[in-house]
């Protein structure tokens, strides 16, 4: 699933070629990825400049000449992809929109993601801080607050914004910090130093284009190369990087969780 790594790169790599480009058509093939639910976005986007694409947690926020925004999220397997108004059509593609000369093109099998319009008057999201702008009283203040285990913590959405499993599993692979360790009893040295694991791993793997484990690629479709530097996520019973003792892997809160128990101790 696309966190916060791979969301900024398919940003990164979507604005050269969309700021200050006209939508000349929009060809939308499922209306239920759109939200609200029978939003006409045709009549809203045809004719529309984009003015800025940012990132907000996993979303890719898209904001037009007019000041209207809207968002697409990536869900578990979308893509958004820039290619040629010939390329033939690959399956599960629900939008397309037309650019003089090229188009973008978001497809998404598992269908998890879709387009968000919020319009002018946007209310203010409930999404947690941005993890890489998170100064550390800001996470020990969300964590005193909650008995669950660290990494489901870190999960909510609520909590920090934009991470997922694999850039938490890592996080507390750095930091030292078991993921089953109880969120309110960690201490401020071990917030501090997982305040800054976090932001270490996040602008390690944005400086790998993110993780490419299934089928996620930037918008123009190249594959990210942080899986290679993973040092805990999918390395069950491989030797840890730091001590050789064998990866574990257990399932927490339906997610698998991947930790050295050697070297994450810490809050157990
Ligand atoms: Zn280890």
């Amino acid at each position: 699933m696309p966190e916060l790594p791979e969301v900024q790169t398919v940003v990164t790599t979507l604005r050269p070629a969309l700021l200050g480009r006209k939508i000349a058509k929009v060809m939308l093939n499922r209306a239920d990825i759109v939200s609200p639910s029978g939003f006409d976005l045709s009549r809203h986007l045809t004719g529309q400049t984009i003015a800025s694409i940012e990132r907000r947690a996993k979303r890719i926020v898209f904001t037009l000449s007019g000041g209207e925004v809207f968002y697409i999220h990536l869900g578990m397997s979308g893509r958004l992809t820039i290619c040629g108004p010939d390329e033939p059509l690959t399956p599960h593609t629900h939008l397309r929109l037309h650019f003089p000369g090229f188009e973008v093109r978001f497809s998404d099998p598992r269908r998890f993601g879709g387009i968000w319009w919020l319009g002018i008057d946007q209310q203010e999201d409930k999404l947690g801080p941005e993890p890489l702008s998170m100064r550390p009283p800001t996470l020990a203040r969300r964590l005193a607050r909650t008995g669950r285990a660290i990494k489901n913590a870190l999960l909510d959405q609520s909590v920090v914004a934009g991470l997922g499993n694999i850039y938490v599993d890592e996080s507390l692979f750095e930091a030292g910090i078991h993921p089953l360790s109880i969120a309110r009893d960690l201490s401020d040295q071990q917030v501090n130093r997982l305040t800054r694991s976090i932001k270490t791993t996040l602008r390690q793997a944005i400086k790998s284009k993110g993780s490419t484990l299934r089928d996620y690629a930037d918008a123009n479709g190249q594959a990210g190369g942080f899986q290679k530097l993973h040092r805990v996520y999918n390395r069950a019973a491989k030797p840890c990087r730091r001590c050789k003792t064998p990866i574990e892997r257990i399932v927490l809160g339906g997610r698998s969780t991947h930790f050295c128990p050697k070297c994450q101790v810490d809050g157990r």
